[in-house]
């Protein structure tokens, strides 16, 4: 299984122009891959409008001819990268229109601000003292706060605002021994910054979270007050991009803490599938760093359940919330809190109903092991469990 690890690493004056010039040499790189692809896909376009195809088939440029072409057109600030880190520039570009033809959008071109790292291959790079030692870079002085496992496979040398960052990619082979499946959840993650356990167990961000959110909220209005192009508004920019740092950090620690948790207390996890299309379209700023996050909880919760032999299952979304645990449709719009079911009779916070319903499909769920309690819609009418005090 892979694995990673991040480290912040301190560059000096000159390697932090050398670690840019290398930002900017990839940067270029791949905008000029892109541009090539498109410009093929344009003549192929023409060539089929005019009809001369009878002559030629359409002819596309995959990774393999960029990274055979590239050894023979390198430019003098290509030559001072290694090469296997603009190797990966390509497969980058690649990536990128693997992804558009599995829905996303359509390649775009890199400007400085969004192109921030670079990646070097296991055998790029070397530990030594204290120094991260990178090819054709130099030993760079980093921080290892914890032990790195495993066979580094990948190294990613990321620019963040003002900051720099490595990351590595590690090959961990371990034995890994399912354990028997005694405890399930179903996770019902929220709108808002909220998850529900299928228990009823809530769990919200600490609030210096949502006092960093609000932070930005504001620097973001600032931010779009200032002129475009003016001093001031790069000023702001870069204020705004460290809030967004700042929350990014405190949200990661919040989600390595819960994932933690879950994996600790269920053996079977059960989220709902994250529609990725509907986050890649969202505009919402707001909305989009939640989603982000969930798909991060996600994936941490993953790969903590694997290394545990326990498991995580996604199961699909639709109608979740629409949905009474006895299995009649229930429709609310999302003002409504407490669920309540004509058919029979429970009454009972609509997320927590959310939760147990996802759970409910999940492959354990269908095999009968309930962590909500209630074991039979008998029983729960018997019960008929009270409203909790929401908000
Ligand atoms: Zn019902």
């Amino acid at each position: 299984m892979r694995k990673s690890f991040q480290f912040r690493i301190y560059p000096n004056k000159n390697q932090e122009v050398i670690l840019e010039r290398t930002l900017s040499t990839c940067r270029h790189l791949y905008n000029d891959s892109l541009e090539e692809r498109k410009r093929q896909a344009e003549l192929n376009r023409l060539k089929q409008s005019f009809d001369v195809f009878p002559w030629g088939y359409p002819e596309w440029i995959n990774y393999y001819d960029q990274a055979n072409q590239l050894p023979l057109t390198k430019t003098p600030f290509q030559k001072e990268v290694h090469s296997q880190v603009l190797q990966n520039v390509l497969k980058r570009v690649e990536r990128s229109f693997q992804n558009f033809y599995n829905g996303a959008g359509y390649p775009r071109f890199q400007g400085r601000n969004r192109y921030n790292s670079f990646t070097y291959p296991g055998s790029g790079l070397k530990l030594e003292d204290g120094k991260l030692i990178l090819s054709k870079i130099g030993a760079i002085k980093i921080i290892l706060h914890r032990e790195i496992e495993g066979k580094i496979k990948t190294c990613t040398i990321k620019k963040d605002v003002d900051q720099w960052y490595v990351s590595f990619s590690c090959q961990i082979d371990i034995p890994i021994i399912p354990v028997k499946i005694e405890t399930i959840t179903g996770i019902d993650v929220g709108l808002i910054n909220l998850i529900k356990l299928s228990n009823g167990k809530q769990i919200q961000p600490p609030k210096y979270l949502r006092q960093s959110e609000k932070r930005l909220a504001r620097e973001q209005i600032h931010l779009s007050k200032k002129k475009k192009g003016s001093e001031n508004r790069n000023k702001q920019r870069i204020i705004v991009a460290k809030v967004h740092r700042k929350i990014r950090n405190q949200r990661k620690d919040f989600n390595h803490k819960l994932s933690t948790d879950l994996v600790n207390n269920y053996d079977h996890v059960v989220f709902e599938r994250l529609q990725i299309q509907n986050m890649l379209k969202n505009h919402c700023l707001a909305k989009s760093i939640v989603d982000a996050s969930w798909s991060q909880l996600i994936n941490l919760t993953i790969y903590k359940a694997e290394y545990a032999g326990k498991v995580v299952e996604l199961v699909n979304p639709n109608g979740t919330s629409q949905t009474c645990i006895c299995g009649h449709h229930v429709p609310k719009d999302l003002s409504v809190r407490i669920h309540n079911c004509p058919n029979c009779g429970l009454v009972m916070d609509r997320d927590q109903v959310s939760a147990i319903i996802i759970e409910k499909r999940s492959t354990a769920g269908i095999a009968g092991i309930q962590a909500y309690g209630a074991t039979s819609t008998e029983e729960q009418r018997s019960r008929k469990p009270q409203p909790e005090r929401v908000g």
